[in-house]
């Protein structure tokens, strides 16, 4: 008798073999021929096993044909090559012990199809679904490939902090993380008294790793932090979490080009990595989900991303003639719906969009030349959107000085980020790949709640 997964004893080579299954149930069917067919689920494959479970089995009347969708069963018997089609395999039961009931009355997911929005509301019942399965496989491939992948690369994986002190970025509101009794806050005249709080002054959740990340650069060559961050921001979009996890490589001696090379190659490693590994629930998504997952990440892994400059992707906005809500000028920041008609539209590619002007992007970004713009990189996906946001940093302090005066910035609170100009700086450079929008673009997801165990977004907590 050998233990095995659903996803084991599906394998055609399985067959003849003497084996325990244990996992849930998702269907019942009885026979007139006095059988039952059941269908077992454990997580480990999208595809199920059938059970046949026969009327001499001693417990056939008084159990198994009570049998309903979320019943936890041990199921022992023979795996047999299946005359049905759609599975290479079934399971002769030889015993079948029931561990728990779940009542056809009460329990939620009796039905085979529910709306996302409904599974949002059953954040605990929800990845026992075919869908959240998926992505919970799906995202556990993406996150060991992204390990792998700087691993493999030479990278440190560094670990940035949580709470932070530094209001770093300005990169979206930040949430307060605070001791004091908010029914009774302490107060010098006007203000609150931060130096009786937890840590003597403000402090927050981080919105980023970056700055943190560049200081081990600075110091060891090639890191990167993979963590959650947290961002207030009142968006309600389809694209926004209040809680999302973020990949954040930082590179000393790399420049803008080497920057875009990087992140290329990342991102073509992470879908490709996907599809080889796997491949049951990639054709899951594709035939459930959207339609073009599949040929959209075969075309990425074999083509090259698009380089334009802000100012030819405004000109090519400009010259479009499609109607968007929001005009397009030199100056103003992309909205999404330029960046989704230049990857979907124009390109109909991944584009990585470059050297943005210095007015709409934040002081750390390396001023270019000609003194209008500066070193920064958008990639933008189709459907998704923009899914990486990275830039060659500032290594110079007097422009550096010069840019925090611009944006009314105080140096005392980033005495620590000038230092590292000050002593051995070196050109550096970095992104950030929201996890959340990765694995929203590879399976087709349309809404982002969907693609993280728990969301966390404005007005909702639950779980
Ligand atoms: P956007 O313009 O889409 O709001 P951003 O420019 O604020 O994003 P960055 O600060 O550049 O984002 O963060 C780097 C990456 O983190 C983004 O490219 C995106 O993949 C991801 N990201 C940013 N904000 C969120 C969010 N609220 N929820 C999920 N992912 C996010
Ligand atoms: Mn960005």
């Amino acid at each position: 008798m050998q233990k095995m997964t659903v996803a084991q004893a599906r394998q055609p080579q399985s067959a003849g073999e003497h084996v325990r299954l244990q996992g849930w149930i998702r269907t019942r069917r009885d026979s007139k021929g006095g059988f039952s067919f059941l269908e077992l689920s454990d997580g480990s494959s999208v595809g199920n096993i059938q059970i046949v479970a026969e009327a001499a089995l001693p417990n056939y009347e008084s159990e198994i044909k009570h049998l309903s969708a979320g019943c936890s069963v041990t199921v022992e018997g023979e795996l047999k090559a299946s005359p049905a089609k759609g599975q290479a395999t079934e399971v002769h039961a030889k015993a079948i012990a029931v561990h728990g009931w779940a009542d056809p009355e009460t329990y939620a997911l009796q039905k085979k199809r529910h709306s996302f929005e409904f599974l949002r509301t059953l954040a605990h019942l929800r990845p026992r679904t075919n869908t959240f399965g998926a992505i919970a496989r799906v995202r556990n491939c993406i996150c060991r490939s992204i390990h792998n992948f700087f691993q493999e690369e030479g990278f440190l994986y560094v670990h940035a902090p949580i709470i932070t002190a530094s209001d770093c970025e300005g990169a979206g509101e930040m949430f307060k993380v605070t001791t004091l009794d908010l029914a009774n806050v302490p107060k010098t005249s006007s203000t609150v008294d931060f130096t009786q709080d937890f840590f003597d002054r403000p402090a927050f959740l981080t919105v980023s790793g970056q700055l943190e990340a560049e200081i081990f650069a600075c110091a060891l060559g090639k890191v990167y932090t993979f963590g959650p961050t947290f961002r207030a921001e009142n968006s309600n979009t389809s694209r926004h979490l209040a809680e999302f996890w973020m990949v954040e490589p930082e590179m000393a001696f790399f420049e803008l080009a080497d920057n875009m090379d990087l992140a290329e190659r990342f991102l073509k490693r992470i879908f490709r990595d996907v599809l080889a590994q796997c491949p049951d629930d990639m054709q899951f998504f594709n035939a459930q989900i959207e339609p073009t997952v599949l040929s959209t990440l075969e075309g990425i892994i074999g083509s090259d991303f698009v380089r334009l400059s802000y100012t030819e992707a405004v000109e090519i906005l400009a010259g479009s003639g499609a109607k968007f809500e929001f005009p397009v000028a030199w100056g103003h920041d992309l909205q999404a719906e330029h960046e989704r008609y230049l990857t979907e539209q124009h390109f109909s590619r991944p584009v990585i969009l470059c050297d943005y002007p210095r007015s709409i992007k934040p002081f750390y970004m390396r001023v270019n030349d000609d003194g209008r713009t500066v070193r920064a990189m958008d990639i933008l996906v189709p459907r998704v959107g923009e899914i990486i946001g990275g830039s060659q940093r500032e290594e110079r302090l007097d422009v550096m000085a010069e840019r925090m005066r611009e944006q009314k910035l105080a140096p005392e609170a980033y005495w620590w980020y000038l230092d590292l100009r000050r002593y051995g700086t070196v050109p550096h450079s970095g992104f950030g790949l929201g996890l959340e929008r990765a694995v929203q673009f590879v399976t087709g997801m349309a809404n982002i709640r969907d693609v993280i165990p728990f969301p966390r977004v404005p007005g909702s907590a639950d779980f």
